[in-house]
């Protein structure tokens, strides 16, 4: 996923103006003004992550004069979210492009006077116009039996929805509207699938969008459709974090000795068995306003199935 913003800039002008430099003929006088544009290239390049915050930056990766930088971002819901920022060779004159795990990404407002916190602001703001389909993907995921995406990821807008006896309804929930009737499609030879159809097209008006999702589509199917078979955690098996859809958490120096590291707390309930980074539950836990603290250990519940839960406070 790419997506590039203005694609001519009235900064473009201004390379043209440093073309003297290139032209220059050759010798030890060449080699200064390059090497002096490189250096205010990277001064300009830090002062700008500076401004975002180095702590938001997961990873910096480039050569001759490209870079790529990885931030980390949250929203309003405490996704966890990783923008893929890159800045080509003569950034800021060019927009940079951006890459992320969204259904569709913002077009990219690129001015003179551009910073990457505006491209982190910008992107903060998609972030928010999404937030009522998440909501809408997550009931989906906890309220419906799932088959196909099985680790379901933030840009995608397919669910294959298990019916029994092998049948199945392909839903596409609409990115902008997500609590509308779905686009669909039944897959199955089983009898009771033209059962199911018919239904849907004759109930199909009563989808309503005050109502949950999963609720409108039983209503709609006029059928009590499945629940998810409860999921366990094979000891064997690296699980990623409920909150953060990570199988490890990022290297970070401010994630002390739990840089990098797998998720290392599993909800206590047997019938849920959620996995979660220790550091993710604590920051939820956090912001959740019935969390109680009794010295050094929150006192929540599991963000998946509301079971009792309760993690350390602090690292040590
Ligand atoms: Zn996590
Ligand atoms: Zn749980």
């Amino acid at each position: 996923l790419s997506s590039h913003g203005a694609t001519r800039h009235p900064l473009s002008r201004r390379r043209s103006s440093l073309a003297p430099f290139a032209g220059r003929p050759g010798g030890s006088g060449a080699a200064a003004p390059a090497q002096t544009a490189r250096v205010l290239q990277l001064r300009v390049r830090a002062a700008q992550i500076e401004e975002v915050g180095w702590g938001q930056l997961v990873s910096a990766t480039g050569d001759d004069g490209v870079s790529c930088l990885t931030f980390r971002v949250m929203d309003e819901q405490r996704r966890h979210h990783l923008l893929e920022i890159t800045l080509p060779m003569n950034y800021p004159a060019c927009p940079p492009s951006i890459a992320a795990d969204v259904p569709y990404l913002p077009k990219l407002q690129w001015s003179e006077s551009s910073r990457l916190k505006d491209v982190l602001c910008q992107f903060q703001e998609h972030l928010k116009v999404l937030q009522d389909y998440w909501s809408t993907m997550d009931g989906i995921d906890k309220a419906l039996w799932v088959v196909d995406p099985t680790k379901p990821t933030y840009a995608m807008s397919h669910h294959r929805i298990a019916l029994g006896d092998d049948c199945y309804i392909l839903l596409h929930v609409d990115t902008h509207k997500p609590n509308s009737l779905p686009e669909c499609r039944f897959l199955g030879t089983d009898g009771k699938l033209e059962r199911l159809i018919k239904n849907w097209r004759k109930n199909r008006k009563r989808w309503s969008a005050d109502r949950k999702f999963h609720e409108n589509l039983a209503t709609v199917l006029d059928f009590a459709l499945p629940q998810p078979p409860s999921v366990s955690i094979k000891d064997d098996q690296q699980a990623d974090c409920g909150i953060c859809y990570a199988t490890h958490l990022p290297v970070d120096d401010e994630l002390g000795t739990q840089s990098g590291c797998a998720a290392d707390y599993k909800c206590e309930n047997p019938s849920c068995s959620r996995a979660f980074h220790s550091v993710c539950l604590r920051d939820w836990l956090r912001t959740i306003t019935t969390t109680r603290q009794s010295f050094d250990v929150l006192f929540g519940n599991c963000p998946y199935c509301s079971e009792p839960v309760a993690v350390k406070s602090t690292d040590s």
